[in-house]
């Protein structure tokens, strides 16, 4: 198949760990424009791996509050799909195939170090979160040969299994960013792909299921941008294509922090409850973002034609508290 033959493939991939506030659906709704500007697929799917942080009925909550504010998908966790499960939770043996592609090249090995054991090896104290990149010292000299089957029939696994990440620079180019490059050895070195706990990581599950599913664009917030030079190695590692990024900027609250649970007033169910229509946060989101001159009520269907990546802005976009009267005086 030539390049021009490749469908556009599109997805949204929320963590089911609370409803929808204004920077997600943001997401969804440009993740979903880009995708229906070009007539390709938009998928629906559910990253919810990490189970103590998901929230009963939060993943129909997400989809509901997106099918309210207009948007739809072709495949997703209702309603299949070529690619079904669509639901990380039931796809742990397409992860375990990844892991055993990855051990057999030689790209990924056990590793029993805890992070506080990796944080001591810092020279200097920093923030509680921070670790050091992972010294190439640890790798182990050489495996045996079986070691990945030994490893996945033993009970006791005290190991986590890293990536073995390549030296210099990853690049690539951000729709809405730019340019940007990182190089993984400096940052965090070889990074889990599966924890001790045997939780699959996050970066794994992403890959793989966007090589899986053909996405050929991924849309999603500026916080993980930092995810992205990881995410290309793991996908060249793995013989995928790697797709087109677009990260958007974040909408932050009047403190500046990013949205999230206690910004209660600001999610979509609020929103919904204090009787703002869907038009008027879809017609806030497509000006704020700099698809439209004026703020006006919109379905999403009207921002389809007009949708273009260079008006989509980049600067983090800060929210008061009193949009939600804002919007429900400008929906009236
Ligand atoms: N599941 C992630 C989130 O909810 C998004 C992952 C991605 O788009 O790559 O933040």
């Amino acid at each position: 198949m030539s390049l021009a033959e490749v469908q556009p493939r599109g997805r949204y991939a929320p963590s089911p760990t609370g409803g929808l506030h204004l920077g997600s659906a943001l997401v969804a709704l440009i993740s979903w424009l880009s995708v229906r500007a070009q007539g390709g697929a938009y998928i629906w799917r559910i990253e919810d791996i990490d189970g103590p942080r998901v929230i009963p009925g939060a993943a129909e909550q997400q989809m509901h509050e997106a099918q309210w504010l207009g948007l739809d998908w072709d495949e997703g966790p209702q309603i299949g799909g070529p690619y079904s499960p669509y639901e990380q939770s039931k796809r742990s043996s397409h992860y375990e195939r990844a892991l055993e592609q990855l051990a057999s090249s030689e790209r990924l090995f056990p590793c029993t170090f805890s992070r506080k054991d990796l944080k001591e090896l810092a020279s200097a104290p920093h923030g509680n979160d921070w670790l050091p990149p992972y010294p190439t010292e640890l790798r182990p000299k050489q495996l045996p040969v079986k070691w990945f089957e030994e490893f996945n029939s033993s009970d006791e696994r005290d190991s986590a299994l890293r990536f073995r990440v390549d030296e210099g620079a990853t690049s690539f180019r951000d729709l809405v960013q730019g340019v940007m490059t990182e190089s993984v050895s400096d940052t965090v070195g070889d990074f889990v792909l599966k924890r001790r706990d045997g939780v699959f990581a996050y970066q794994l599950a992403v890959v793989v299921d966007d090589i899986e599913m053909g996405v050929t664009e991924v849309v999603r917030g500026a916080d993980l941008l930092d995810s992205t030079a990881r995410q290309i190695q793991l996908i060249q590692a793995l013989g995928g294509s790697v797709p087109t990024y677009a990260h958007l900027p974040l909408i932050v609250d009047e403190i500046g922090e990013k949205l999230s649970k206690r910004n209660e007033s600001l999610t979509i169910s609020q929103l919904r409850t204090q009787g703002v229509s869907p038009s008027a946060i879809v017609g806030w989101l497509a000006n704020i973002i700099g698809l439209t001159d004026e703020l006006q009520p919109i379905h999403p269907n009207g921002l389809i034609e007009a949708f273009s990546w260079d008006r989509v802005r980049r600067d983090e976009i800060t929210v008061s508290d009193d949009l939600p009267e804002q919007l429900a005086r400008f929906a009236a």
